[in-house]
C-alpha cells in the first residue's frame, strides 16, 4: 500500500464517529440558525451589500411620464397621413416641458426624456427633420411609425408592483433602482456580529517576531476577509495558547456580543480536547469528522445566549489555512448568508471539462484548486494550479476555482465533466477584476 492510500480517513473520529458526507454536513451546518430578526432603517449611502428586511414596491409609475425616446419633434401621429410640415410652436425639455395641448398641425421640439405635450404621441427623430424658420419639413413623413419614439408611464415599471424582494442583498444596481424610486433609506438587517481567535502555541502574530518553531497566523486573516466580504461586523480577537482555561475564558466573553465565534486550529485528533473541553462548559458542540477534503476536522455548536438574547453560534475551523478557506466558502459562506437573512442567494456552480486527470477517493467529496477558462470551441475547461496539499496558500492564489470531486469518484480522467465552483460566487472578498 502506498503513502497515497492510507490516510487519517482509515481511522476512527475522537467520538468515535463515521465521517459526514458533504451534502449531511451542508444540511446540518445550515439547520444551525436561522436569520436574524434585528432590523433597522439605512441611508441610501451606505447600503452596499446590506440584506434588505422589507419588500420594496414602487410608489409610483416608472417613468412617471409618457416621454421622448429621442431627440426630435413631437407631434400628433395621425397627422403624418396627410401632411408633411408643422408649425414649430413650443421646446419640451428635460425638467421644463410644454404645458400647452398640440394639435394636427402643430410640432414641437423635444428632448430625450422631456414630457410628452398634452395631444402628442409620435416623436419625429431629430436625423429626419429640415427646419425653415418655425416651419418643420420631413421628407418622408410616411415612414415615420405612429407611436414611435416614445416611452409610456409606466412602461419599465407599474405603480405598486414589487421590485425588490426582502433577503435581496443589495449591490450598485439595487441601490440605483432605489434612488430612482425615491427612497431615501430602507429597512435592512443589523450586520451580523462575527468575532475571529486562531489557537496555537505555535502561531504568531504577522509583524512579531517569529519563534523558531513558529508559524505566522493565517487563518484570522483570511477569515476576518473573508467575512469582511460578506458584511459581516468583524471582531479581532487575536490569538489564544493551547490552553483550555484561557479558551474557556475568551469564549465565554466573546459569546456575550457577537452572534457566532469563529476559531481555527485545535480541533484535530489529540489536540481537540483543549477547544471540546472549554466548550463543554460554555454550550453545546459537535465534533464532526466531515468526509471531505481539505477540510475535516470542523467542530460546531452554540455558546449560549448573547447579550440581545440570540444564541451564539460556534464554528472551530480547522488550522490549515487551505483548509480553512475551502470550508469557509463551501459550507460556513452559506450559513452566514442565511444568519445575515440572505434568502436570494444561489450557490451557483458550473459544468466543466477536466484536462487533466485528478485522483480522489470514493466516500469522500474532494476540492482540487482549479483555473477555469474557455477553450477556441467556447466549452469551460478546467485544470489544476498543481500540488494540492491543505497548507499550500501559492495553489490557491494561482486559482480562480473549486473543481469539486464527489465522493462517487476515485478518479477523473481528462475529459470527463466536473462540478466548478467560481471564487467570483464562492469567495467572498474575491477581487472581481
Ligand atoms: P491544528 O489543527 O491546530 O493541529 O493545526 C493544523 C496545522 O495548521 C498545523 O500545521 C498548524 O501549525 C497550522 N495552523 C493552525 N493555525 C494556523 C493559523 N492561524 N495560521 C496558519 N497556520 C495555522
Ligand atoms: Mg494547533
Amino acid at each position: 500500500m502506498n503513502r497515497e492510500e492510507v490516510s487519517c480517513f482509515d481511522f476512527v473520529t475522537p467520538g468515535g464517529n463515521r465521517h459526514l458526507k458533504l451534502e449531511e454536513g451542508a444540511r446540518l451546518i445550515m439547520s444551525m440558525g436561522i436569520g436574524s430578526q434585528l432590523t433597522h432603517y439605512q441611508p441610501l449611502a451606505s447600503l452596499m451589500g446590506c440584506i434588505l428586511a422589507e419588500d420594496v414596491f414602487a410608489p409610483f409609475d416608472v417613468p412617471l411620464n409618457r416621454n421622448a425616446a429621442m431627440d426630435g419633434f413631437a407631434i400628433k401621429g395621425e397627422s403624418l397621413l396627410s401632411q408633411s410640415s408643422w408649425n414649430i410652436v413650443g421646446q419640451s425639455f428635460a425638467g421644463k416641458r410644454y404645458t400647452q395641448s398640440i394639435d394636427m398641425h402643430e410640432a414641437v421640439q423635444i428632448t430625450t426624456g422631456a414630457p410628452m405635450p398634452e395631444g402628442a404621441d409620435t416623436v419625429i427623430m431629430k436625423e429626419m427633420c429640415q427646419l425653415e424658420g418655425d416651419r418643420l419639413n420631413v421628407e418622408h413623413a410616411l415612414s415615420v411609425r405612429i407611436g414611435s419614439n416614445v416611452r409610456q408611464a409606466g412602461e419599465d415599471i407599474a405603480e405598486g408592483s414589487l421590485v425588490l424582494n426582502c433577503g435581496l442583498r443589495l449591490g450598485p444596481v439595487e441601490i440605483g433602482m432605489l434612488a430612482s424610486l425615491g427612497y431615501a433609506e430602507v429597512c435592512v438587517y443589523q450586520p451580523l456580529k462575527v468575532a475571529v481567535f486562531s489557537t496555537g502555541d505555535e502561531v504568531c502574530a504577522p509583524g512579531e517576531t517569529l519563534h523558531a518553531d513558529g508559524i505566522f497566523d493565517t487563518n484570522r486573516f483570511s477569515l476576518m476577509s473573508m467575512l469582511k466580504g460578506l458584511e459581516c461586523d468583524v471582531s479581532d480577537l487575536g490569538i489564544l495558547p493551547d490552553d483550555q482555561q484561557s479558551i474557556e475564558k475568551a469564549l465565554k466573553q466573546a459569546a456575550k456580543e457577537h452572534r457566532m465565534v469563529f476559531t481555527s486550529g485545535g480541533v484535530s485528533v489529540g489536540e481537540a480536547d483543549y477547544v471540546k473541553q472549554a466548550l463543554s462548559a460554555l454550550g453545546t458542540t459537535n465534533f464532526w469528522q466531515l468526509a471531505i477534503r481539505p477540510g475535516r476536522p470542523i467542530a460546531f455548536g452554540d455558546l449560549g445566549l448573547n447579550a440581545s438574547g440570540e444564541t451564539c453560534l460556534f464554528a472551530g475551523m480547522p488550522g490549515n489555512p487551505v483548509a480553512v478557506m475551502v470550508t469557509f466558502c463551501v459550507l460556513l459562506q452559506p450559513l452566514i448568508r442565511q444568519l445575515q437573512g440572505e434568502t436570494e442567494w444561489v450557490g451557483l456552480t458550473w459544468s466543466g471539462k477536466a484536462t487533466e486527470e485528478m485522483k480522489s477517493r470514493i466516500g469522500r467529496s474532494d476540492f482540487h484548486r482549479g483555473i477555469y477558462s474557455i477553450n477556441d470551441n467556447g466549452e469551460l475547461e478546467v485544470r489544476t494550479t498543481g500540488p494540492q496539499g491543505s497548507g499550500i496558500l501559492t495553489s490557491m492564489h494561482e486559482a480562480n476555482c473549486l473543481i469539486q470531486i464527489d465522493e462517487n469518484h476515485d478518479k477523473i480522467h481528462a475529459g470527463d465533466r466536473v462540478k466548478v465552483y467560481p471564487f467570483s460566487r464562492w469567495l467572498p472578498g474575491y477581487p472581481l477584476v
